[in-house]
């Protein structure tokens, strides 16, 4: 076996330090329930010290029926919903008592996301974690990833896994593969465009590839990829023929928020997440059902405050998106590529329209740190629980909008 192994980072995780106690928001205070592998929870069955045997079997329990070797064993969070082995300095017991090899693998690999795609490891974090927030959206150049070296040791935690070595052309999959993420990410950042217009073309892209059946796409994809390219070789004005007059291209984007604010009222959200909603409805005056109102105090709130701030950041958009798309092997976790671009598309139309009501309520105050407040609080809310974001995509699909026009509507109306 080879001692080492090829791992492809971004440089924020190069030199990445945990806030520890300093964490403002830390990944401890997640609210998940937190299973634990065989050989972890055997570890901790061999731990001496009486008291912290006890603390151990109070909050681990055994999982008695369907458990597996990954999910042995599980820990719940206390009704805070923090860790219950987060103590009242902030400090992990775990972690200080028997170090860091004895955390469970999701604490031990947090805040990396790994994947393995076609025998390549890749590795991003999540934007979930403040610190990492900070550094991968506020780095004025494109996010690539570049080669380490890693000891070649057995790994806790491989999010996503692609292989095609099953399949009976592997190459041409594997080609498939490598040269449709190349254009979804010089799509990401072809900075000729706005990040609005990137959005589309991804959408143009993947409605094409879904249109074609799934054993086809391999051999079909050249030609897609060719067309597509010659609009990110030269940028073009784009065209959008939208089924619906103006004004009413904000409906479904206004019945989206709405469901978003009806969970932040039944108290589904953290804390983190719920103030910066609030401060968005509230600027734009959310709760008034007129929405000729809201759709003038929207469109002002963009034009005055959001534009500006966006023309010179509009590199922490991208960011954000093209950190998601490595996070989630985009567009291969789901079978129709079309069904996971509804996803990014949903999740774009928030962070956007969220900052500009930010915008709207902070008004010439309204700056870069709000929107990496926003993005990382709504990607915790979202690994918390993100029961709420199928609820949106369900919304979409049962209104039979789970098409182009509608979210080309979503992305700019
Ligand atoms: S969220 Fe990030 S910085 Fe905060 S405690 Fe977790 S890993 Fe550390």
């Amino acid at each position: 076996m080879k001692q080492s192994r090829k791992v492809y980072v971004p440089w924020y995780l190069r030199s990445f330090q945990c806030a520890g106690a300093e964490c403002q928001d830390a990944c401890c205070g997640l609210g998940k329930a937190l299973n634990i592998d065989q050989k972890t929870y055997k570890k901790y069955r061999k731990v001496q010290d009486p008291s912290f045997r006890k603390e151990i079997d109070r909050k681990i329990q055994r999982i008695r029926s369907g458990a597996t070797d990954d999910a042995y064993a599980l820990v719940t969070p206390s009704e805070s919903g923090n860790c219950p082995f987060w103590n009242r300095d902030r400090i992990c017991s775990i972690h200080k008592k028997l170090g860091e090899d004895a955390l469970p693998g999701w604490c031990a690999s947090y805040p990396r996301i790994t994947n393995i795609i076609n025998g390549r490891w890749e590795r991003t974090g999540t934007l979930a974690c403040p610190a990492v927030a900070r550094r991968a959206l506020l780095n004025k150049g494109p996010l690539v990833l570049t080669e380490i070296d890693e000891p070649n040791l057995p790994f806790r935690g491989v999010y996503g896994q692609l292989n095609v070595s099953h399949t009976s052309e592997p190459e041409l999959w594997a080609g498939y593969i490598e040269r449709t993420r190349q254009f979804v990410f010089s799509c990401l950042q072809s900075r000729g465009y706005s990040v609005d217009d990137r959005m589309l073309l991804l959408g143009f892209f993947c409605e094409s590839l879904a249109r074609v059946l799934p054993d086809d796409r391999a051999k079909k994809l050249p030609a897609i990829v060719e067309d597509m390219d010659s609009f990110l070789m030269e940028p073009k004005t784009l065209k959008i023929n939208y089924h619906l007059p103006k004004r009413d291209r904000r409906n479904l984007q206004r019945d989206l928020l709405d469901t978003l604010s009806e969970f932040n009222q039944q108290n589904r959200f953290y804390q983190g997440f719920s103030q910066l909603l609030t401060q968005s409805f509230c600027g734009l005056d959310a709760g008034s059902n007129a929405k000729t109102k809201r759709d003038k105090a929207y469109y002002d709130a963009e034009g005055t405050y959001y534009h500006p701030l966006i023309q010179e950041h509009e590199y922490i958009l991208e960011n954000f998106l093209v950190n998601r798309v490595y996070n989630m092997v985009f567009p291969f976790m789901t079978p129709n590529p079309f069904d996971q671009y509804i996803t990014l598309c949903l999740t774009f139309m928030l962070v956007k329209n969220l900052l500009v009501g930010l915008a709207a309520f902070h008004k010439e105050h309204i700056q870069v740190e709000h929107m990496v407040e926003l993005i990382q609080t709504l990607t915790r809310e979202e690994e918390r629980n993100s029961s709420w974001l199928m609820n949106l995509k369900q919304k979409v699909i049962e209104g039979q909008n789970d098409n182009m026009a509608a979210m080309a509507m979503l992305i700019k109306c």
